[in-house]
Protein backbone atom coordinates (compact mmCIF):
# COMPACT_ATOMS: atom_id res chain seq x y z
CA UNK A 1 0.00 0.00 0.00
CA UNK A 2 1.68 3.37 -1.27
CA UNK A 3 0.58 6.91 -0.33
CA UNK A 4 0.59 9.56 -3.12
CA UNK A 5 2.74 12.00 -0.89
CA UNK A 6 5.30 9.76 -0.10
CA UNK A 7 5.64 8.46 -3.93
CA UNK A 8 6.29 12.44 -4.20
CA UNK A 9 8.05 12.81 -1.59
CA UNK A 10 10.80 10.05 -2.28
CA UNK A 11 11.03 11.92 -5.75
CA UNK A 12 11.60 14.78 -4.70
CA UNK A 13 14.54 13.71 -3.05
CA UNK A 14 16.09 12.23 -6.39
CA UNK A 15 15.17 8.66 -5.57
CA UNK A 16 13.98 6.27 -8.43
CA UNK A 17 10.55 5.28 -8.34
CA UNK A 18 9.70 1.78 -9.34
CA UNK A 19 6.71 0.63 -11.84
CA UNK A 20 4.05 -0.04 -8.84
CA UNK A 21 4.84 2.71 -7.30
CA UNK A 22 4.35 5.01 -10.83
CA UNK A 23 0.98 2.25 -11.54
CA UNK A 24 -0.30 3.58 -8.01
CA UNK A 25 0.28 7.04 -8.28
CA UNK A 26 -1.55 6.95 -11.86
CA UNK A 27 -4.34 5.14 -11.01
CA UNK A 28 -5.36 7.86 -8.59
CA UNK A 29 -4.85 10.42 -11.19
CA UNK A 30 -7.56 7.98 -13.37
CA UNK A 31 -10.00 7.39 -10.32
CA UNK A 32 -9.74 10.47 -8.61
CA UNK A 33 -8.24 9.54 -5.42
CA UNK A 34 -5.27 11.66 -6.34
CA UNK A 35 -5.44 15.28 -5.87
CA UNK A 36 -5.02 17.97 -8.49
CA UNK A 37 -2.17 19.79 -5.95
CA UNK A 38 -0.51 15.98 -5.85
CA UNK A 39 -0.75 16.09 -9.61
CA UNK A 40 0.93 19.60 -9.58
CA UNK A 41 3.39 18.27 -7.23
CA UNK A 42 4.27 14.85 -9.19
CA UNK A 43 5.21 16.78 -12.30
CA UNK A 44 7.18 19.42 -10.51
CA UNK A 45 9.36 16.92 -8.88
CA UNK A 46 9.75 15.35 -12.61
CA UNK A 47 10.97 18.90 -13.96
CA UNK A 48 13.20 19.44 -11.61
CA UNK A 49 15.08 15.38 -11.13
CA UNK A 50 14.03 14.12 -14.85
CA UNK A 51 12.61 10.19 -14.77
CA UNK A 52 15.57 7.44 -15.68
CA UNK A 53 13.94 5.59 -19.39
CA UNK A 54 12.69 3.11 -17.07
CA UNK A 55 10.88 5.22 -15.03
CA UNK A 56 9.43 7.10 -18.61
CA UNK A 57 8.18 3.48 -19.67
CA UNK A 58 6.33 2.90 -16.56
CA UNK A 59 4.94 6.13 -16.71
CA UNK A 60 3.69 5.64 -20.28
CA UNK A 61 1.98 2.53 -19.78
CA UNK A 62 0.50 3.32 -16.41
CA UNK A 63 -0.83 6.23 -18.68
CA UNK A 64 -2.01 4.42 -21.65
CA UNK A 65 -3.39 1.70 -19.93
CA UNK A 66 -5.57 3.94 -17.77
CA UNK A 67 -8.33 3.58 -20.12
CA UNK A 68 -9.29 1.72 -23.12
CA UNK A 69 -6.76 0.06 -25.31
CA UNK A 70 -7.47 -0.60 -28.47
CA UNK A 71 -7.36 -3.79 -29.65
CA UNK A 72 -8.05 -4.67 -33.59
CA UNK A 73 -7.44 -8.57 -33.54
CA UNK A 74 -10.94 -9.17 -33.70
CA UNK A 75 -10.84 -7.08 -37.43
CA UNK A 76 -8.46 -9.54 -39.27
CA UNK A 77 -6.48 -7.03 -41.11
CA UNK A 78 -4.54 -8.35 -43.36
CA UNK A 79 -1.53 -5.78 -43.71
CA UNK A 80 0.13 -3.81 -40.18
CA UNK A 81 -1.00 -0.68 -37.74
CA UNK A 82 0.63 1.88 -38.06
CA UNK A 83 0.92 5.57 -37.11
CA UNK A 84 2.46 8.63 -37.18
CA UNK A 85 2.04 11.10 -34.87
CA UNK A 86 4.20 15.11 -35.02
CA UNK A 87 5.39 17.24 -32.55
CA UNK A 88 3.15 20.11 -34.79
CA UNK A 89 3.44 22.61 -36.75
CA UNK A 90 2.70 25.70 -39.93
CA UNK A 91 1.41 24.20 -42.75
CA UNK A 92 2.02 20.45 -41.39
CA UNK A 93 -0.51 18.92 -43.98
CA UNK A 94 1.05 15.66 -43.96
CA UNK A 95 -1.26 13.52 -41.77
CA UNK A 96 -3.63 13.81 -44.63
CA UNK A 97 -1.63 12.51 -47.20
CA UNK A 98 0.17 10.05 -45.53
CA UNK A 99 -3.01 7.95 -43.96
CA UNK A 100 -4.01 7.40 -47.53
CA UNK A 101 -0.53 6.90 -48.92
CA UNK A 102 0.85 4.26 -46.66
CA UNK A 103 -3.36 2.72 -46.52
CA UNK A 104 -2.66 2.80 -50.22
CA UNK A 105 0.70 0.28 -49.66
CA UNK A 106 -1.31 -2.16 -47.81
CA UNK A 107 -1.01 -0.66 -44.08
CA UNK A 108 -4.15 0.03 -41.69
CA UNK A 109 -3.77 3.56 -40.19
CA UNK A 110 -6.45 4.42 -37.44
CA UNK A 111 -4.60 7.67 -37.34
CA UNK A 112 -6.22 9.50 -33.47
CA UNK A 113 -5.34 13.23 -34.37
CA UNK A 114 -5.62 16.39 -32.21
CA UNK A 115 -6.53 20.13 -32.39
CA UNK A 116 -4.20 22.91 -33.50
CA UNK A 117 -2.62 23.83 -30.20
CA UNK A 118 -0.76 27.38 -29.87
CA UNK A 119 0.57 28.58 -33.24
CA UNK A 120 0.45 25.00 -34.34
CA UNK A 121 -2.73 23.73 -36.49
CA UNK A 122 -4.34 20.67 -36.53
CA UNK A 123 -5.76 17.96 -38.21
CA UNK A 124 -9.17 17.37 -37.02
CA UNK A 125 -9.48 21.35 -37.11
CA UNK A 126 -8.49 20.54 -41.27
CA UNK A 127 -10.36 17.70 -41.97
CA UNK A 128 -13.75 19.56 -40.30
CA UNK A 129 -13.51 21.97 -43.09
CA UNK A 130 -14.51 19.36 -44.97
CA UNK A 131 -18.50 19.30 -45.00
CA UNK A 132 -20.14 16.38 -42.64
CA UNK A 133 -17.01 14.82 -41.83
CA UNK A 134 -17.23 13.58 -38.77
CA UNK A 135 -14.26 13.09 -36.32
CA UNK A 136 -15.96 11.82 -33.70
CA UNK A 137 -17.79 8.47 -34.60
CA UNK A 138 -18.84 5.70 -33.14
CA UNK A 139 -15.97 3.05 -32.56
CA UNK A 140 -17.53 0.58 -35.16
CA UNK A 141 -17.45 3.50 -37.67
CA UNK A 142 -14.31 3.78 -36.50
CA UNK A 143 -13.06 0.25 -37.22
CA UNK A 144 -14.99 -0.23 -40.43
CA UNK A 145 -13.40 2.93 -41.90
CA UNK A 146 -10.01 2.02 -40.93
CA UNK A 147 -10.87 -1.09 -42.69
CA UNK A 148 -12.24 -0.04 -46.11
CA UNK A 149 -10.46 2.72 -46.71
CA UNK A 150 -6.97 1.61 -44.99
CA UNK A 151 -7.27 5.16 -42.89
CA UNK A 152 -9.51 6.89 -40.88
CA UNK A 153 -8.55 10.10 -39.02
CA UNK A 154 -10.66 11.13 -36.10
CA UNK A 155 -10.57 13.11 -32.64
CA UNK A 156 -9.32 11.40 -29.42
CA UNK A 157 -12.20 9.73 -27.16
CA UNK A 158 -12.48 10.29 -23.41
CA UNK A 159 -11.65 6.91 -22.82
CA UNK A 160 -8.23 6.75 -24.91
CA UNK A 161 -5.26 7.27 -21.51
CA UNK A 162 -7.95 9.21 -19.38
CA UNK A 163 -4.83 10.08 -17.10
CA UNK A 164 -3.26 12.05 -19.29
CA UNK A 165 -6.01 14.25 -19.87
CA UNK A 166 -6.17 15.07 -15.96
CA UNK A 167 -2.36 15.56 -15.59
CA UNK A 168 -1.90 17.82 -18.89
CA UNK A 169 -4.55 19.59 -18.00
CA UNK A 170 -2.53 20.48 -14.50
CA UNK A 171 1.03 20.80 -16.12
CA UNK A 172 -1.01 23.58 -18.41
CA UNK A 173 -1.69 25.86 -15.71
CA UNK A 174 1.72 25.16 -13.03
CA UNK A 175 4.52 25.54 -15.80
CA UNK A 176 5.50 21.97 -16.57
CA UNK A 177 4.55 21.32 -19.58
CA UNK A 178 8.13 21.86 -21.13
CA UNK A 179 9.63 18.57 -19.68
CA UNK A 180 10.94 15.82 -22.04
CA UNK A 181 9.82 12.52 -19.54
CA UNK A 182 6.39 14.02 -18.93
CA UNK A 183 5.67 15.28 -22.97
CA UNK A 184 7.43 11.73 -24.24
CA UNK A 185 4.98 9.94 -21.39
CA UNK A 186 1.71 11.98 -22.54
CA UNK A 187 2.36 11.73 -26.50
CA UNK A 188 3.19 8.42 -26.41
CA UNK A 189 0.08 7.33 -23.55
CA UNK A 190 -2.23 8.68 -26.28
CA UNK A 191 -0.79 7.03 -29.53
CA UNK A 192 0.08 3.53 -28.14
CA UNK A 193 -3.32 3.55 -26.46
CA UNK A 194 -4.39 3.15 -30.18
CA UNK A 195 -2.72 -0.91 -30.64
CA UNK A 196 -0.31 0.60 -33.19
CA UNK A 197 1.95 -2.42 -34.44
CA UNK A 198 4.73 0.75 -35.34
CA UNK A 199 5.01 4.17 -35.02
CA UNK A 200 7.02 7.11 -36.59
CA UNK A 201 7.29 10.09 -34.32
CA UNK A 202 8.14 13.41 -36.55
CA UNK A 203 9.90 15.77 -34.22
CA UNK A 204 9.71 19.53 -35.51
CA UNK A 205 12.92 21.43 -35.50
CA UNK A 206 13.18 25.57 -35.89
CA UNK A 207 11.53 28.59 -35.81
CA UNK A 208 8.10 27.14 -35.04
CA UNK A 209 8.79 24.31 -33.42
CA UNK A 210 7.40 23.21 -29.94
CA UNK A 211 11.27 22.43 -28.75
CA UNK A 212 13.05 25.62 -28.54
CA UNK A 213 16.72 23.77 -29.67
CA UNK A 214 18.01 21.35 -32.51
CA UNK A 215 19.59 19.55 -29.27
CA UNK A 216 16.10 19.94 -27.04
CA UNK A 217 14.18 18.17 -30.10
CA UNK A 218 16.85 15.37 -30.59
CA UNK A 219 16.46 14.83 -26.93
CA UNK A 220 12.66 14.64 -27.12
CA UNK A 221 13.08 12.04 -30.71
CA UNK A 222 15.93 10.11 -28.50
CA UNK A 223 13.17 9.39 -25.65
CA UNK A 224 10.44 8.39 -27.20
CA UNK A 225 12.08 6.22 -29.56
CA UNK A 226 13.64 4.65 -26.30
CA UNK A 227 10.05 4.58 -24.29
CA UNK A 228 8.21 3.49 -26.93
CA UNK A 229 10.23 0.45 -28.16
CA UNK A 230 10.28 -0.18 -23.97
CA UNK A 231 6.68 0.07 -24.26
CA UNK A 232 6.67 -2.90 -26.46
CA UNK A 233 5.62 -0.28 -30.09
CA UNK A 234 8.62 -0.47 -32.72
CA UNK A 235 9.15 3.07 -33.21
CA UNK A 236 11.27 5.66 -35.14
CA UNK A 237 11.34 9.08 -34.94
CA UNK A 238 12.54 11.98 -37.47
CA UNK A 239 13.87 15.06 -37.32
CA UNK A 240 12.58 17.75 -39.73
CA UNK A 241 12.47 20.91 -40.73
CA UNK A 242 9.97 23.83 -38.94
CA UNK A 243 12.04 26.89 -39.90
CA UNK A 244 9.52 27.90 -42.55
CA UNK A 245 5.53 27.42 -43.07
CA UNK A 246 6.27 23.23 -44.30
CA UNK A 247 3.55 23.31 -47.16
CA UNK A 248 2.82 26.31 -49.49
CA UNK A 249 -0.56 26.78 -47.38
CA UNK A 250 -1.15 27.39 -43.81
CA UNK A 251 -5.16 27.57 -42.56
CA UNK A 252 -7.83 24.83 -42.63
CA UNK A 253 -9.21 24.68 -45.96
CA UNK A 254 -6.34 25.83 -47.66
CA UNK A 255 -4.37 23.05 -46.39
CA UNK A 256 -6.76 20.47 -47.28
CA UNK A 257 -7.27 21.56 -50.69
CA UNK A 258 -3.27 21.60 -50.75
CA UNK A 259 -3.71 17.82 -50.06
CA UNK A 260 -5.88 17.17 -52.61
CA UNK A 261 -4.02 18.66 -55.41
CA UNK A 262 -1.21 16.77 -53.48
CA UNK A 263 -2.67 12.91 -53.58
CA UNK A 264 -4.07 14.10 -57.47
CA UNK A 265 -0.81 15.17 -58.53
CA UNK A 266 -1.61 18.86 -59.22
CA UNK A 267 0.80 20.20 -57.15
CA UNK A 268 3.51 18.27 -54.88
CA UNK A 269 5.04 21.11 -52.99
CA UNK A 270 9.01 19.51 -52.59
CA UNK A 271 9.43 20.04 -48.75
CA UNK A 272 5.96 18.74 -48.06
CA UNK A 273 6.93 15.86 -50.64
CA UNK A 274 10.38 15.13 -48.65
CA UNK A 275 8.66 15.15 -45.08
CA UNK A 276 5.81 12.85 -46.47
CA UNK A 277 7.89 10.74 -48.16
CA UNK A 278 10.16 10.42 -44.73
CA UNK A 279 7.39 9.54 -42.59
CA UNK A 280 5.63 6.80 -45.14
CA UNK A 281 8.72 4.92 -45.99
CA UNK A 282 9.63 4.72 -42.65
CA UNK A 283 5.92 3.53 -41.68
CA UNK A 284 6.30 0.81 -44.78
CA UNK A 285 9.79 -0.27 -43.41
CA UNK A 286 8.74 -0.84 -39.60
CA UNK A 287 5.70 -2.51 -40.88
CA UNK A 288 7.51 -4.85 -43.34
CA UNK A 289 5.72 -3.47 -46.15
CA UNK A 290 8.97 -2.60 -47.97
CA UNK A 291 12.46 -4.20 -47.37
CA UNK A 292 14.14 -1.33 -47.67
CA UNK A 293 13.46 2.88 -47.61
CA UNK A 294 14.40 2.62 -51.54
CA UNK A 295 11.75 -0.12 -52.49
CA UNK A 296 9.65 1.83 -49.52
CA UNK A 297 9.58 5.19 -52.12
CA UNK A 298 8.81 3.05 -54.99
CA UNK A 299 5.61 1.98 -53.96
CA UNK A 300 4.59 5.00 -52.70
CA UNK A 301 5.14 6.73 -55.80
CA UNK A 302 3.01 4.53 -57.64
CA UNK A 303 0.27 5.16 -55.42
CA UNK A 304 0.18 8.30 -55.55
CA UNK A 305 0.79 8.21 -59.33
CA UNK A 306 -1.84 5.62 -60.29
CA UNK A 307 -4.75 7.35 -57.81
CA UNK A 308 -4.74 4.86 -55.16
CA UNK A 309 -3.63 6.67 -52.47
CA UNK A 310 -6.03 9.44 -53.57
CA UNK A 311 -8.97 6.92 -53.51
CA UNK A 312 -8.08 5.78 -50.29
CA UNK A 313 -8.35 9.34 -48.74
CA UNK A 314 -11.82 10.11 -50.61
CA UNK A 315 -13.17 6.23 -49.24
CA UNK A 316 -11.55 7.84 -45.95
CA UNK A 317 -14.08 11.11 -45.95
CA UNK A 318 -17.12 9.16 -47.60
CA UNK A 319 -17.20 6.56 -45.07
CA UNK A 320 -16.77 9.21 -41.99
CA UNK A 321 -19.90 11.17 -43.70
CA UNK A 322 -18.43 13.70 -46.29
CA UNK A 323 -19.08 14.08 -49.86
CA UNK A 324 -18.65 10.71 -51.73
CA UNK A 325 -16.90 13.03 -54.36
CA UNK A 326 -15.08 15.11 -52.32
CA UNK A 327 -11.45 14.39 -54.46
CA UNK A 328 -13.08 15.24 -57.52
CA UNK A 329 -15.15 18.22 -56.46
CA UNK A 330 -13.48 20.07 -53.74
CA UNK A 331 -13.36 23.58 -54.95
CA UNK A 332 -17.27 22.68 -55.02
CA UNK A 333 -16.63 21.66 -51.35
CA UNK A 334 -14.59 23.74 -48.78
CA UNK A 335 -15.22 27.17 -47.94
CA UNK A 336 -13.55 30.07 -49.57
CA UNK A 337 -12.60 33.91 -48.16
CA UNK A 338 -13.70 36.87 -49.44
CA UNK A 339 -10.90 38.78 -50.50
CA UNK A 340 -7.79 36.95 -51.68
CA UNK A 341 -4.86 39.26 -52.60
CA UNK A 342 -0.97 39.19 -52.61
CA UNK A 343 1.31 40.54 -49.92
CA UNK A 344 4.55 41.83 -50.96
CA UNK A 345 7.96 42.41 -48.80
CA UNK A 346 8.38 45.80 -48.20
CA UNK A 347 11.75 45.91 -50.26
CA UNK A 348 13.22 43.54 -52.44
CA UNK A 349 15.59 40.27 -51.41
CA UNK A 350 16.23 37.00 -50.81
CA UNK A 351 14.08 35.48 -48.08
CA UNK A 352 16.99 34.70 -44.60
CA UNK A 353 14.86 33.96 -41.85
CA UNK A 354 10.74 33.09 -40.74
CA UNK A 355 9.27 33.50 -37.55
CA UNK A 356 7.49 30.32 -38.19
CA UNK A 357 5.81 30.29 -34.74
CA UNK A 358 4.33 34.26 -35.61
CA UNK A 359 3.05 33.17 -38.95
CA UNK A 360 1.13 30.33 -37.16
CA UNK A 361 -0.08 33.24 -34.50
CA UNK A 362 -1.23 35.33 -37.88
CA UNK A 363 -3.40 32.20 -38.80
CA UNK A 364 -5.00 32.48 -35.53
CA UNK A 365 -5.33 35.88 -35.04
CA UNK A 366 -7.18 35.76 -38.66
CA UNK A 367 -9.96 32.96 -36.65
CA UNK A 368 -8.27 30.31 -38.50
CA UNK A 369 -7.20 28.60 -34.90
CA UNK A 370 -8.41 28.85 -31.43
CA UNK A 371 -6.76 31.45 -28.43
CA UNK A 372 -8.98 29.47 -25.97
CA UNK A 373 -10.72 25.78 -26.09
CA UNK A 374 -13.90 27.57 -26.47
CA UNK A 375 -13.16 29.44 -30.00
CA UNK A 376 -14.81 28.33 -33.13
CA UNK A 377 -12.74 28.13 -36.06
CA UNK A 378 -12.99 30.20 -39.57
CA UNK A 379 -12.25 27.43 -41.65
CA UNK A 380 -11.82 29.30 -45.01
CA UNK A 381 -8.91 31.67 -43.79
CA UNK A 382 -4.89 31.76 -44.12
CA UNK A 383 -2.23 31.97 -46.98
CA UNK A 384 -1.30 29.98 -49.45
CA UNK A 385 1.27 30.53 -52.78
CA UNK A 386 3.94 30.67 -49.46
CA UNK A 387 7.25 31.93 -50.67
CA UNK A 388 9.95 30.07 -49.00
CA UNK A 389 13.70 30.26 -47.73
CA UNK A 390 16.00 31.12 -49.67
CA UNK A 391 13.07 33.03 -52.64
CA UNK A 392 13.98 36.14 -54.28
CA UNK A 393 10.60 38.52 -53.91
CA UNK A 394 10.04 42.08 -54.88
CA UNK A 395 7.04 44.22 -55.89
CA UNK A 396 6.30 41.25 -58.68
CA UNK A 397 7.00 38.40 -56.70
CA UNK A 398 4.75 38.29 -53.31
CA UNK A 399 5.35 36.69 -49.96
CA UNK A 400 1.75 34.62 -50.20
CA UNK A 401 -1.42 35.55 -50.86
CA UNK A 402 -4.27 36.44 -47.92
CA UNK A 403 -6.97 34.91 -47.86
CA UNK A 404 -9.34 37.18 -45.36
CA UNK A 405 -12.89 38.13 -44.66
CA UNK A 406 -12.53 41.51 -44.66
CA UNK A 407 -9.71 44.59 -45.88
CA UNK A 408 -8.95 45.44 -41.84
CA UNK A 409 -8.21 41.14 -41.33
CA UNK A 410 -6.17 41.04 -44.39
CA UNK A 411 -4.22 44.45 -43.10
CA UNK A 412 -3.25 43.23 -39.99
CA UNK A 413 -2.78 39.13 -41.37
CA UNK A 414 -0.42 41.54 -44.02
CA UNK A 415 1.71 43.45 -41.69
CA UNK A 416 2.21 39.97 -39.37
CA UNK A 417 3.55 38.71 -42.22
CA UNK A 418 5.88 41.40 -43.14
CA UNK A 419 6.92 41.72 -40.14
CA UNK A 420 7.62 37.70 -39.30
CA UNK A 421 9.39 37.43 -42.69
CA UNK A 422 12.68 38.99 -43.14
CA UNK A 423 14.42 40.22 -46.11
CA UNK A 424 18.18 40.38 -47.27
CA UNK A 425 20.97 39.85 -49.43
CA UNK A 426 21.75 36.25 -50.69
CA UNK A 427 25.05 36.05 -48.29
CA UNK A 428 22.47 36.15 -45.32
CA UNK A 429 20.83 32.92 -46.60
CA UNK A 430 21.90 29.81 -45.45
CA UNK A 431 19.69 26.73 -46.54
CA UNK A 432 18.82 24.22 -43.85
CA UNK A 433 18.15 20.80 -44.36
CA UNK A 434 14.07 19.25 -44.45
CA UNK A 435 14.98 16.03 -42.76
CA UNK A 436 18.12 16.22 -40.74
CA UNK A 437 17.88 12.76 -38.74
CA UNK A 438 16.73 9.74 -38.53
CA UNK A 439 16.72 7.75 -34.86
CA UNK A 440 16.06 4.19 -35.04
CA UNK A 441 15.89 1.99 -31.87
CA UNK A 442 18.79 0.27 -33.18
CA UNK A 443 20.70 3.84 -33.21
CA UNK A 444 20.39 4.47 -29.32
N1 LIG B 1 1.49 17.24 -26.76
C1 LIG B 1 0.99 16.37 -25.87
O1 LIG B 1 0.06 15.62 -26.17
N2 LIG B 1 1.52 16.33 -24.64
C2 LIG B 1 2.55 17.12 -24.25
O2 LIG B 1 2.98 17.03 -23.13
C3 LIG B 1 3.06 18.03 -25.19
C4 LIG B 1 2.51 18.07 -26.45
Amino acid sequence: MYLPQEIIRKKRDGEILTTDEINFFIQGVANDTVSEGQIAAFAMTIFFNEMTMPERIALTCAMRDSGMVIDWSHMNFDGPIVDKHSTGGVGDVTSLMLGPMVAACGGYVPMISGRGLGHTGGTLDKLESIPGYNITPENDVFGRVTKDAGVAIIGQTGDLAPADKRVYATRDITATVDNISLITASILSKKLAAGLDSLVMDVKVGSGAFMPTYEASEELARSIVAVANGAGTKTTAILTDMNQVLASSAGNALEVREAVRFLTGEYRNPRLLEVTMASCCEMLVLGKLADSTEQAYEKLMTVLDNGKAAECFNKMVAGLGGPSDFVSNYTQYLPEAEIIKPVFAKQAGVITHMDTRAIGMAVVGMGGGRRVATDSIDYAVGFDKFAQLGDAVDAEKPLAFIHARNEQQWQEAANALQAAIHIGDPSQYQATPVVYAQIRAEDL
